[in-house]
């Protein structure tokens, strides 16, 4: 079954206007169950506007979006931002971490959000950062991470809820090649014991060609 169905998906910003943009013209793509896709684009393509609509972050013009054999069109702004959270976790290229709390902190205030037990929280929050390598550093603010450091605490952050299906933007587009692989490397350790389902935007070919399926987002449209 599909953990993700974009189908026909339109897309334009400043409809109407001089300066308006046609983005996405038709772009159609499954990530099955347990699947991990790639998303390949050069700059500009329509990556970040295709992950914000299959993440309900933003609605496309045209086409369907269905997250777990559920239609996504049609939803209230409320509905659709409870799907969001309860669906899908967001990576992207910088961490977005929160300056003022601890790596833990910022792994367990999205739990507690969700109305998690703070004990249960501080626990799955542990247990995400020892996962990928960074629980000996979880008292410390961001700033004091390394790069590298940083995305794997986003990472638990965007798991720490139990998403269905992960997102990701460049997800080491910001690092030296070398932390890029070994940050990369639990990233994928991650998703599979989750069983998560992901798309990740990359222009790493090398990466790309280490997910199970790499499909290109060309002239608004995906093509395998
Ligand atoms: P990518 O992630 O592949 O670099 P984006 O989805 O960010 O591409 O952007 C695709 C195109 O849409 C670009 O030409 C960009 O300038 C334009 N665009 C993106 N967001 C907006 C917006 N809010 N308003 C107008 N144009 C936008
Ligand atoms: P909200 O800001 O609506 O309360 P949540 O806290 O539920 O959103 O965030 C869910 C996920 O969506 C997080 O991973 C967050 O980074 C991402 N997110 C929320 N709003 C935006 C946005 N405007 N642009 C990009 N990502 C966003």
């Amino acid at each position: 079954s599909e953990a993700l169905v974009l189908e026909g998906i339109e897309k334009g910003y400043n409809r109407g206007k001089p300066s308006e943009v046609v983005v996405l013209r038709g772009a159609s793509l499954t990530v099955a169950r347990g699947e991990v896709v790639a998303l390949v684009a050069p700059s500009g393509a329509g990556k970040s506007t295709l992950l914000h609509i299959a993440g309900l972050l933003d609605v496309a013009d045209r086409g369907r979006v269905v997250h777990a054999e559920r239609e996504m069109a049609g939803l209230s702004d409320n509905a659709r931002t409870a799907a969001r959270r309860a669906d899908v976790g967001f990576i992207y290229q910088f961490h977005h971490l929160l300056p003022e709390f601890s790596a833990l902190e910022n792994v367990v205030l999205p739990q507690l959000a969700n109305g998690v037990a703070k004990a249960v929280a501080v626990a799955r929050g542990m247990a995400l950062l020892e996962r990928v390598g960074v629980a000996a550093r979880a008292g410390h603010r961001p700033a004091a991470l390394s790069g590298g450091e940083q995305q794997r605490v986003a990472f638990c952050r965007a798991l720490a809820n139990g998403p269905k299906l992960l997102l990701a933007d460049e997800p080491t587009g910001n690092l030296d090649p070398g932390t890029s692989e070994t940050v990369f490397a639990a990233l994928m350790e991650l998703v599979r014991e989750t069983g998560l389902s992901a798309l990740i935007a990359t222009h790493n070919m090398e990466l790309a060609g280490r997910m199970d399926r790499i499909v290109r987002l060309d002239q608004g449209r995906v093509v395998a």
